[in-house]
């Protein structure tokens, strides 16, 4: 022991904390399809989680309290999917870049990811609030010059009648598509459409005017991209009821989620959500009236194999 201490160096000073996270992008494959979720912006939830929900009963707020007020508070992930057919780079919404601090980091997890914007092809948006369109543009610069934008055609009238009446808000938004408007790259489509084998949206109106799913399959898999349809993993599966902030008829938002979410667990099909804890990527599984989340775990990737 001795003459083994005898031969260790001095001991080095304290290391210098690194205080950053890895980069924000998981992957993973969907059949032929590569999937990458990048994450836009952490955003600690504004008011406790329980206060955003004032449909829950007392029980509920309690039991939610003793489950997550012990996690971190950045509870809400904002986050844009990538989707790579092996033809097409999709991008599905396009992050909230200035709409308020911290947003913006798709850009960077794009570049870490090993895409950069101008490979976009099409950008296919859920809906347009600016925490998924800000992203678009910069000023009048198309942040995704070779993209052709893609949207519900119920979506963006509501925004520009909006903005004619004055609000900010929607004037912010319909100058964010303007640039790809003007460049004539800009393509509504109307409710439940197939775009190609991979992808198509359906129409899952209630959040705004013109909200959208997409859903992308390929070799018998499939993956949904449900936008803003439920934004807390915490409440939302294990209490369906839970109306969140903002839904205008809750009767039919519950009605909706209960149907989704017992779809989702029949069929065992990968779900992605804009505002789940990041990758928002994972499966539900149905628990008596109840539902719970089963996130993706982190995993490698096989490389692909050439076949001779
Ligand atoms: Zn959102």
């Amino acid at each position: 022991m001795l003459a083994i201490a005898a031969i260790l160096p001095a001991a080095h000073a304290a290391a210098p904390m690194a205080r950053s996270q890895a980069p924000g992008f998981y992957r993973l494959m969907v059949g032929d399809l590569e999937v990458t979720a990048l994450l836009d912006a952490n955003d600690p939830w504004p008011e406790a989680i329980d206060e955003l929900f004032p449909s829950l009963t007392v029980e509920h707020k309690a039991s939610l309290r003793r489950r997550t007020q012990a996690q971190p508070s950045n509870d809400f992930s904002t986050i844009a999917f990538l989707v790579n057919t092996g033809k097409k780079l999709i991008l599905i919404d396009a992050g909230g870049r200035g709409s308020a601090a911290g947003y913006g980091q798709l850009f960077d997890n794009l570049k870490a990811a090993g895409y950069a914007p101008e490979q976009v092809d099409d950008i296919y948006i859920t809906h347009m609030h600016p925490d998924h369109v800000f992203g678009l543009a910069d000023g009048k610069q198309r942040s995704f010059p070779n993209a052709v934008v893609h949207a519900d055609a119920h979506e963006l009238p509501q925004w520009q009648a909006a903005a004619a009446k004055g609000n900010k808000t929607a004037q912010a938004i319909v100058a964010k598509l303007a640039p790809y408007i003007s460049a004539q790259r800009y393509q509504a489509f109307d409710g439940d459409t197939r775009f190609s084998p991979e992808l198509k949206a359906v129409a899952r109106y209630g959040h705004t005017e013109g909200h959208s799913f997409y859903v992308i399959e390929s070799r018998g898999q499939r993956m949904h991209f449900w936008g803003d349809f439920v934004v807390n993993d915490k409440v939302q599966f294990e209490l369906p009821e839970a109306v969140p902030p903002g839904e205008k008829d809750a009767a039919q938002g519950i009605a909706l989620r209960n149907r989704e979410f017992a779809a989702a667990a029949r069929s065992d099909e990968l779900i992605a959500g804009a505002h789940l804890a990041f990758p928002g990527i994972g499966r539900l599984r149905s628990l008596g009236l109840n539902y719970i989340w089963v996130p993706v775990d982190y995993a490698a990737i096989a490389p692909a194999t050439t076949t001779p």
